[in-house]
């Protein structure tokens, strides 16, 4: 895969700053490490050489007695010994009188009688450990110098070692310990900049991918959905998204199907209303008697029309929240005056209207028209889904004096088990034949409880099969009342 980093992009950031700061960090480690290794490494040499110094001095001790004791002309044994304790490559050993005059060095360019006064030397008679790091005038390369006093066996100074080896050996390990420092520095880098490419993408991606289906819904392609994946909190937006696309889809494909619905519905009474007029044109032409029937069928069908189109626009409204100003009202009288509305319908259909309505309810803020709506639907289905003989009650009162609660009951068909999740959906019908028949277009329901919703109540249904159905529309009592 090739890939290319975009340093304004999510994952671009993210890598350069896990980069910055895994260098800050691994610099800063480097650094101090290496520094400590070189100030070691540097104490090791020089502890090395004070050893060696001594156990020089020590050696020395009999020899230079002797030498001193008259041995001075033969010279000899003591020059060979002096070179041979130099074994390391231009290692440097002089053996010094007490007052610092060269006796002999392993280095010919160092002749016996030349006066070395140098720190080490005055380090080493006053007994301090002394190291001293410097060039030599004549000398090609830089030293690191030591010195130990030989003493007799009283005690007595007799003389000092002085030791040198060139520094360059100790850097050239210095010098090592750095490289290896920096290579190993470097392979991490490598190994964190692989990583924190990989965590970085394991963060973009995911968002990646939820713009990339974002863009595929906004254009059209609805059923597009993002795996989850990537870290638990980008798991879970992609989980939500989802949902929210789920409810989006649904939601218009609800829409849909309304409109579809609601051209069906529509659809009915305009054909019979076509047919009615051919007949009227054709056969009907000269009969006094059909045209008056056919119009006063054609009127019905109008009403019809009328009557759902109506519907369908009170709801439209009630969905985008748009509600008819509402007022404080006593309930009862309305709902008597219902009562002399209705009771003629129910007589016609050989059904007694029970009522059981206190004189007065306490207040609910309510707009008055829609309020008879909802109650002229649960009669008018009450009438229309029971036999003739049976009874309907009507009948209100106040629960918990916090709401008022208004029933209309049955005695008629009721509604079966698997139906009553549905009943109060848009053009739902059980019997789809019986209910057209009495002219509904199953918006009566879904309009009982949109009212009764915008006005921050509930209807519930309780019915059983062959016994009949009660609906209760609860609605808050008015506050301050
Ligand atoms: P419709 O216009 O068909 O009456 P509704 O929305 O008012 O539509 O009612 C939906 C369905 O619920 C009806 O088709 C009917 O089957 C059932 N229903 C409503 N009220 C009653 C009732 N009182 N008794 C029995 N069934 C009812």
């Amino acid at each position: 895969m090739r890939y290319r980093l975009n340093p304004s992009s999510l994952q671009g950031r993210l890598t350069l700053t896990y980069l910055v700061l895994t260098l800050l960090g691994l610099g800063g480690l480097i650094g101090w490490t290496g520094l400590r290794l070189q100030g070691a490494a540097l104490e090791q040499a020089e502890l090395n050489l004070m050893r060696e110094a001594t156990l020089i001095a020590n050696a020395l001790r009999e020899p230079l007695e002797g030498w001193y004791e008259g041995e001075r002309h033969e010279g000899r044994p003591i020059e060979i010994l002096i070179r041979s304790y130099a074994i390391r490559p231009e290692e440097r050993v002089t053996l010094l009188d007490a007052g610092f005059q060269v006796l002999v060095s392993s280095d010919r360019r160092v002749p016996p009688g030349t006066l070395q006064s140098t720190p080490e030397l005055f380090g080493a008679r006053e007994g301090r450990k002394f190291r001293h790091v410097r060039q030599e005038s004549w000398d090609l390369v830089e030293r690191l110098f030591v010195a130990s006093p030989v003493t007799d066996e009283e005690g007595r100074l007799m003389g000092f070692v002085q030791l040198s080896i060139p520094t360059t050996s100790i850097y050239a390990q210095i010098r090592q310990t750095w490289i290896g420092l920096f290579f190993a520095g470097g392979v991490m880098l490598g190994i964190t900049a692989l990583v924190s490419f990989w965590l970085a993408r394991q963060i973009s991606r995911p968002l990646e991918n939820l713009t990339k289906t974002s863009e595929q819904i906004a254009s059209g392609s609805l059923h597009e959905r993002v795996d989850p994946e990537g870290a638990e909190e980008l798991r879970r937006l992609a989980v939500v998204f989802n949902r929210m696309a789920d409810k989006i889809q649904e939601m218009l494909m609800r829409q849909k199907a309304f409109a579809l619905h609601a051209a069906h519905e529509l659809r009915t009474p305009l054909t019979s209303l076509r047919l009615r007029l051919e007949m009227l044109q054709t056969h009907a032409r000269g009969d006094a008697e059909l045209t008056a029937r056919y119009l006063s069928q054609m009127e019905q069908d109008v009403d019809h029309l009328q009557r759902l189109i109506q519907n369908l626009l009170v709801l439209s409204a009630l969905e985008e929240g748009d509600y008819p100003p509402r007022v404080r009202l006593d309930l009862s009288p309305l709902l008597y005056t219902l009562v002399d509305e209705l009771s003629p319908l129910a007589l016609r259909a050989s059904l007694k209207l029970h009522v059981d309505i206190p004189a007065h309810l306490p207040p609910v803020e309510v707009n008055a028209d829609q309020m008879r709506t909802v109650v002229r639907n649960l009669v008018d289905n009450a009438i229309k889904y029971t036999p003739a003989g049976g009874r309907i009650t009507l009948s209100a009162r106040v629960h918990e004096e916090k709401e008022v609660h208004i029933t209309v009951a049955d005695t008629g068909v009721g509604i079966p088990e698997e139906a009553l999740p549905h009943i109060f959906e848009r053009f739902y019908r059980v019997d789809k034949r019986a209910a057209r028949r009495q002219g509904g277009a199953g918006l009566g329901l879904a309009l009982v409880r949109e009212i009764v919703r915008a006005h921050g109540g509930h209807v519930e249904v309780y019915s059983r099969p062959g016994e009949g159905s009660t609906f209760t529309v609860r609605l808050p009592i008015a506050k301050g009342s």
